[in-house]
């Protein structure tokens, strides 16, 4: 009988408590004691139709193992949960569990089941365990592959490869591997030592890494193209978009990757020359643009102890609690109200940016005008400035509008690969590029997305590469 959730509420970590976790880098997001955690497991209803299954991008096969785990069998949890997911370490810690929002549990009592919590939970009983072990193949195929990117895509792409016993190289052009999971997510929401583990792992089952090697440009493209049977591109989408006003020359105006890459790299042990730190220490920050990069920058403003965090928003708040226009089972469109949001931070919306302002070359303060958003005859919503002018004082600002799009310059253009009408690499339904025996993975091919799509995609990638070397 699967009643539990009649008895057993959602019950939620939760965050170590504010004053604590700003004081350093660890990871905010606390663990259950077991017995919880097999309460909370319990609670999945085994839906006929599962639609967190549905949901996720993975595919992952919910119901399953939350019988296994709320059960204490936590070997055959794992292996239900790693025969869909390669990496559920990463998942477990930063997906936005699209999973528990199509729950049906969260249609009839806004209380789904813990999937994402329960994920990392047996992920981490299987490390622990020690379950988790290298299986390098036992017949290898001879052919060479090269993944360019170490991110989730190029991760997982690499692991489903040498999986089939094909030979596979990962090239960085970062110093370590993990893409924006390493350079880009906080140590507070992913601490890097769960990469390095995992890291670990690949290594020892044969995959090849080099770092500091951007192909197309230390690694010819001619050289990539006759070294190896197959190529696949998981390269990203590192374009960041950019703001053309008044005034964005100013000192003191930084995209939010610089200033997220450089503390990551400054917990690694890295050292920054004076020149070239960013720091919040003692300032008013001002984040523009209300999205999860975004609320990366305001945690990471709150630790290093700026006096006000500010985040600012071109588009109206979205709803609190429920959507009528995204109903269940869609991902709904609603406030989101992160960790670092609740660390002390001021949001506001429907603020256009129109200039910065300085004083002797050093940024002051930004100037914003209010919008209204009304839908046009056409459907489509529409800005509207209402002539409203506010100074916000700010002396160090992040652009986090989002990405455009993956860097075109240097190896993309190289291998002259197509791109969709957004800039994406276009690809074919299985992951084919234009250019004959290159693949792509990930942000290069969707656009800015998310880690559980990106490992998707990588899987997807290698299937049709294994494919591919078998004709
Ligand atoms: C600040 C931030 C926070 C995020 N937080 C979350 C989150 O909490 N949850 C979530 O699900 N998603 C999050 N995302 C999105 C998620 O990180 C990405 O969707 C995902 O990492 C994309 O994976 P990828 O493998 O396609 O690319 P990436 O992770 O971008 O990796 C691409 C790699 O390719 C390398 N590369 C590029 N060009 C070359 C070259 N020519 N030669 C060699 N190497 C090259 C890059 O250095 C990089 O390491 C976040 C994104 C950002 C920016
Ligand atoms: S990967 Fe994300 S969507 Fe899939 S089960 Fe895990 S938390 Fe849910």
């Amino acid at each position: 009988m699967y009643n539990a959730f009649l008895k057993i509420n959602r019950k939620e970590a939760g965050y170590r408590p504010v004053l604590e976790r700003i004081a350093d880098f660890g990871e905010v997001e606390q663990t259950l004691n077991q017995e919880d955690r097999m309460l909370q497991a319990s609670r999945c209803m085994d839906c006929g139709v599962p639609f967190c299954h549905w949901a996720c991008p993975l595919g992952n096969l919910m119901p399953e193992w939350q019988d296994a785990s709320s059960k204490g069998k936590w070997k055959e949890a794992y292996d239900i949960l790693s025969a869909t997911n390669n990496f559920p370490e990463f998942t477990g810690r930063v997906c936005p569990a699209l999973c528990e929002k199509s729950c049906v549990l969260m249609l009839s009592e806004q209380q789904p089941v813990t999937i994402r919590e329960n994920e990392a939970a047996i992920v981490e009983h299987a490390f622990l365990e020690g379950y988790i072990k290298p299986h390098p193949p036992v017949i290898r195929t001879g052919k060479k592959i090269a993944v360019i990117g170490s991110g989730p895509a190029g991760l997982a792409a690499a692991d489903m490869l040498n999986r089939k016993g094909h030979a596979v190289t990962v090239f960085e052009k970062d110093e370590s591997p993990g893409g924006l999971l390493r350079f880009g997510i906080p140590d507070f929401k992913l601490n890097k030592e769960v990469i390095d583990r995992r890291l670990k792992i690949l290594k020892e089952e044969g995959v090849i890494f080099q770092c500091g090697i951007e192909a197309g440009k230390n690694s010819g493209t001619a050289a990539l193209l006759s070294g190896f049977d197959a190529v696949c591109l998981a390269t990203g989408a590192g374009k960041a978009r950019d703001m053309n006003v008044e005034g964005r020359s100013s000192k003191g105006i930084y995209f939010a990757l610089e200033f997220l890459q450089q503390q990551n790299r400054i917990i690694a042990g890295k050292a920054i020359p004076a020149s070239k730190t960013i720091s919040a220490k003692g300032k008013h920050v001002l984040v523009i643009g209300g999205g999860d990069t975004g609320s990366d920058c305001v945690g990471t403003s709150i630790r290093q102890k700026a006096v006000k965090v500010t985040q600012i928003e071109i588009l109206s708040q979205p709803p609190i609690g429920t959507n009528p226009e995204t109903p269940w089972p869609a991902y709904p469109y609603v406030l989101k109200t992160s960790s670092s949001h609740q660390e002390g931070c001021t949001r506001l919306w429907n603020l256009s940016t129109k200039r910065f302002i300085s004083k002797n070359g050093k940024l002051t303060g930004v100037e914003v005008e209010e919008v209204e958003w009304e839908k046009g005859s056409d459907g489509r919503m529409k800005m509207k400035e209402t002539g409203k002018i506010e100074i916000i004082k700010a002396d160090l600002v992040f652009l986090s509008m989002g990405f455009v799009h993956p860097v075109h310059e240097g190896l993309l253009d190289d291998l002259g690969v197509d791109y969709d009408d957004r800039g994406n690499v276009s690809s074919t339904n299985s992951n084919q590029s234009s250019i004959h025996k290159v693949f792509v993975a990930g942000d290069v091919t969707s656009g800015a997305s998310l880690v559980v799509r990106a490992i998707s995609s990588g899987r997807k990638a290698a299937k049709a590469i294994d494919l591919f070397l078998k004709h």
